[in-house]
């Protein structure tokens, strides 16, 4: 079995074996790039190393021969004590897991060839003892588990002895005073002195890097980004290179392209006479890349060369980390780079002017997360406004408001009209109404999964976890930040995308790619960068869709801008909501009528109320399809609540007023009442149950579409019957309707079609019986989801989902994306004994998930003809219908 590969033997197609590190390495190196020689131990030996606990058989053997091929190739033998050679330990999955895992530099440096790297080094003891003290302090914080501070602490101690705060200042002597001081540290902690034999130290440092995929940070990382647990990490090998050999030696990270805009340009940055980790431990302050150019004008053409080279390669925007030793560059790492929403959408479209990628290949690397980012109203910074701490964007948009610490004070104040923020430590579901209140939720612990996280983004709330800079103290109806008190009253700004926080109210300014989308800029006259690669990468996603788009919407407000948006129709019309307002009065009555006469006349007041709702909404969507869903909820929802009403009857009857309307009331919600609504009298049952209901709804949207078509308009109504799990109870409802649609069309030529929600368990699962009734489904997989899982929709997410999504049960909630597998199944099924019964049945989707990213591939992949979501949601269902056909 081949466990380790020569950066030469690899290639950049090779992330699951050599992780990504590795793959890239090999990638440059046969692109005839300067990086220094080296190995990749693959992902394979470390998946065997954590589940035997032992290095597999021969990996010892080929990791000795690659060593003596790289000590040929270099001509320098692994901690040689007269002209060593030493190498980098250095971990790499396949996927970037940032500062989780190890990294060991200087391997094969001893008591003895440490003097050879000073005469390599030209005489520079200072040099040579440097790097070996941090080889001590690296192998003995991240093989051997020494605690770092103690190294810190030593280190400290002898620029205290100097009379200096700057590394630099300690010479060569001091140097090795902290060597020793180092040795008697790493002594102390392990019981063994510091490993003197190279190949020992190279060993325990792979070793070291193989266990780091399991400790704890990377553990929670990996959750948290949903990386697979059991990919394991591959390790490099690499002889040093130097950036820390004088002035003319230095280190330095860049990017092809500007991460934040997707500029085209220079980015990056330098430090002379330093390595990597004092880049990063942020020592000393790095100087932007293009001074390079005055103090080394040679390596810095050749790193432009080699950028340039390196896009065209990966045709795409890279990031890389380099290192010039001695005026001579080398090359560390490059991978494809990181960006934001908006520099995603501009680089691919700056790519397809370059002729480097096609359009297919644009839409591919933008996705509907990021144009759903680019959607929310953002801060206007170009005013002085600097964060004073920095969290988890865990629920995107922007947000200002009074600080608030309680719940019940967030409620308060919202209820007379203002902005608040709550700020808690933690979020627990106690604090659910608070939330519901808040314009934002900031808290101080917690990632994106926290309970805080989950909840807010379920709601559309923005929302920052983990501010740990914060110290929130809840009785005290404080916090305090970078020396800041801030209590309540006190107004703050919160950016759910990038995490910060500002005090005081930082003004908003709305998406310009919002006011794209609402067609108040003209794409043909767009000068904004963005703005422009949003627009021609989503007309291509809507040239190369096969799903249609269309909206929940149950106004006409709502449809007229769902429609700006791109809608193609509408998927449901929630009938439901036009019964509440004033119209609540007229459904009492309705519920309450005694007779046969008075629910008649109940119903005929209704009725043109409703026909003129569905006026409206025909005129919106002129010629496009309208999915009208007969009334769904159970009726006491539009009742007053029991509590209530029996409170209010009996103080009225205690003041002795006339309480027999109240009563009469009181007496029906009680005989209504359900323990679980949502399992109960509800949707088609409603219908079946109480007589004249569903006729009056099918009689308003037949007149309203004859209405429109008379006026020289187009309506194309869909009747929907909800919560049908029998097809018994659809052809019940259907022969109804079919009469009074024949009797109020007539010649006008208006279609009709009738079909049913599949959103009970027993309807997909005897879809092909419905498919005889039903001229089209549509998935409500929000009821799939609630009746397959057996989840309340209302209670379940505030209440544990945080806790499933810690434990990694599910790593999304069901209710935002499609659960392929069990719900989707279902799904599946009836589509195709739906289509088996009935050939061109017409399949869309109106749950939720009709505007999630991922559900919607995987719609498209069960062949449903269009996804429903809400208006906001139509761009991003658009982009990813076209993604998901390419
Ligand atoms: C559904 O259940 O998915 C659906 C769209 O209906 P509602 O959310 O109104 O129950
Ligand atoms: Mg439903």
């Amino acid at each position: 079995h081949k466990y380790v590969y020569d950066f030469a033997e690899g290639n950049k197609d090779l992330k699951d074996l050599l992780g990504g590190k590795g793959a890239n390495l090999a990638e440059m190196t046969n692109l005839g790039l300067p990086v220094p020689p080296g190995f990749t131990i693959t992902t394979e030996a470390c998946k065997a190393y954590l589940t035997t606990g032992r290095e597999p058989d021969g990996l010892a053997g080929q990791i000795e021969a690659h060593l003596e091929s790289l000590e040929r190739e270099m001509g320098r033998r692994l901690g040689d004590p007269d002209d060593p050679l030493l190498v980098s330990v250095r971990s790499g999955a396949k996927f970037s897991m940032p500062g989780m895992m190890e990294t060991v530099l200087n391997v094969g440096l001893n008591d003895r060839s440490v003097v050879g790297l000073s005469a390599q080094a030209g005489g520079n003891d200072r040099f040579a003892w440097d790097s070996y003290r941090r080889l001590i302090q690296m192998f003995g914080k991240t093989v051997c588990e020494v605690p770092g501070e103690e190294f810190e602490h030593a280190l400290d101690e002898a620029k205290r002895a100097k009379g200096t705060k700057n590394d630099l200042d300690l010479d060569a002597d001091d140097l090795r005073g902290l060597v020793d001081a180092y040795k008697q540290i790493f002594a102390k902690h392990t019981g063994r002195e510091f490993p003197q034999e190279p190949r020992e130290q190279l060993d325990l440092a792979i070793r070291a890097v193989f266990e780091s995929w399991n400790a704890e940070r990377a553990v929670l990382y990996r959750r948290q980004e949903r990386i697979p647990a059991d990919l394991g990490t591959a390790v490099n090998v690499v002889s040093m290179v130097f950036g820390n050999l004088g002035p003319d030696s230095g280190t330095g990270v860049a990017f092809t392209r500007d991460p934040g805009s997707g500029a085209q340009g220079i980015y990056g940055d330098y430090l002379a006479n330093a390595q990597g980790e004092d880049v990063v431990a942020g020592i000393r302050n790095t100087v932007p890349l293009q001074e390079l150019e005055q103090l080394d004008k040679t390596s810095y053409d050749q790193l432009l060369g080699i950028m340039a080279r390196l896009e065209e390669h990966y045709k795409d925007l890279c990031d890389i980390e380099f290192t010039i030793e001695r005026g001579k560059l080398w090359m560390l790492q490059t991978r494809v780079g990181k960006r934001t929403a908006a520099a995603a959408f501009v680089i691919a479209g700056q790519l397809v002017d370059e002729g480097l990628i096609d359009l297919d290949e644009a839409l591919h690397r933008v996705n509907g997360a990021q144009l759903a980012q680019l959607m929310f109203p953002r801060f206007q910074l170009d005013h002085d406004f600097q964060p004073v701490a920095k969290g988890i964007g865990a629920s995107p948009g922007a947000a200002s408001g009074k600080v608030v610490f309680t719940s019940a004070r967030a409620v308060e104040l919202a209820a007379e009209g203002e902005s608040v923020i709550l700020v808690r430590r933690e979020t627990n579901p106690d604090d659910l109404n608070g939330m519901i209140a808040a314009k934002g939720i900031l808290t101080s612990r917690g990632g994106k999964t926290s309970h805080a996280a989950v909840v807010a983004r379920g709601m559309g709330k923005t929302c920052v976890s983990g501010a740990d800079e914060l110290e929130v103290n809840v009785p005290a109806k404080t916090f305090t930040v970078a020396g800041h008190t801030v209590g309540e009253g006190d107004v703050i700004s919160i950016d759910g995308t990038t995490g910060k926080v500002y005090l005081g109210e930082v003004p908003v300014m709305p998406s310009e790619v919002v006011q794209y989308f609402e067609g108040s800029l003209d794409p043909e006259h767009i000068d904004n960068p963005l703005v422009r690669a949003v627009h021609r990468i989503m007309t291509h996603a809507d040239a190369a869709r096969r799903l249609r788009v269309r909206t929940n919407a149950d106004t006409g407000a709502d449809a007229a801008r769902a429609r700006r948006f791109g809608a193609e129709g509408i998927g449901l019309c929630r009938t439901e909501h036009m019964f509440l307002g004033d119209r609540r009065e007229l459904v009492e009555r309705l519920i309450l009528a005694s007779g046969e006469r008075e629910r008649e006349d109940a119903l005929a007041a209704l009725l043109p109320l409703q026909r003129a709702d569905f006026i409206e909404i025909f005129r919106e969507m002129d010629g496009l399809p309208v999915t009208v869903r007969l009334i769904d909820p159970p009726l006491h929802e539009f009742l007053p609540p029991l509590e209530q009403l029996a409170v209010n009857v009996a103080v009225a009857q205690e003041r002795g007023e006339d309480v027999a309307k109240e009563e009469a009331l009181l007496a029906a919600v009680r005989r209504m009442h359900e323990e679980n609504p949502m399992l109960g009298l509800r949707g088609v049952r409603l219908g079946l149950v109480i007589p004249g209901l569903f006729a009056m709804q099918v009689r308003a949207i037949a007149e309203a579409a004859v209405a429109v078509a008379r006026d020289g308009g187009s309506a194309c109504p869909e009747i929907m019957v909800p919560l049908v799990g029998a097809v018994q109870e659809l052809e019940t409802v259907r022969a109804e309707a079919e009469k009074i649609i024949a009797e109020v069309v007539g010649d006008s030529g208006v279609e009709v079609l009738i079909g049913t929600m599949i959103e009970v368990p027993r309807a997909a699962l005897t879809a092909g019986q419905i498919a005889e009734a039903a001229e089209f489904f549509s998935f409500g997989t929000n009821d799939l989801t609630q009746m397959g899982w057996g989840f309340s929709r209302d209670d379940v997410e505030g209440a544990f989902f945080w806790r499933y999504l810690e434990l990694g049960i599910f790593g999304i909630s069901p209710f935002e994306s499609i659960d392929a597998d069990g719900v989707g199944r279902l799904v599946r099924i009836a589509a195709e004994e739906g289509r088996a019964a009935r050939p061109g049945l017409k399949l869309g989707v109106c749950g939720e998930h009709g505007g999630d990213p991922d559900s919607v591939h995987f719609f498209h992949e069960v062949g449903l003809d269009y996804v429903s979501c809400s208006p906001f949601r139509v761009p991003v269902a658009r982009l990813e219908a076209g993604r998901a056909a390419i």
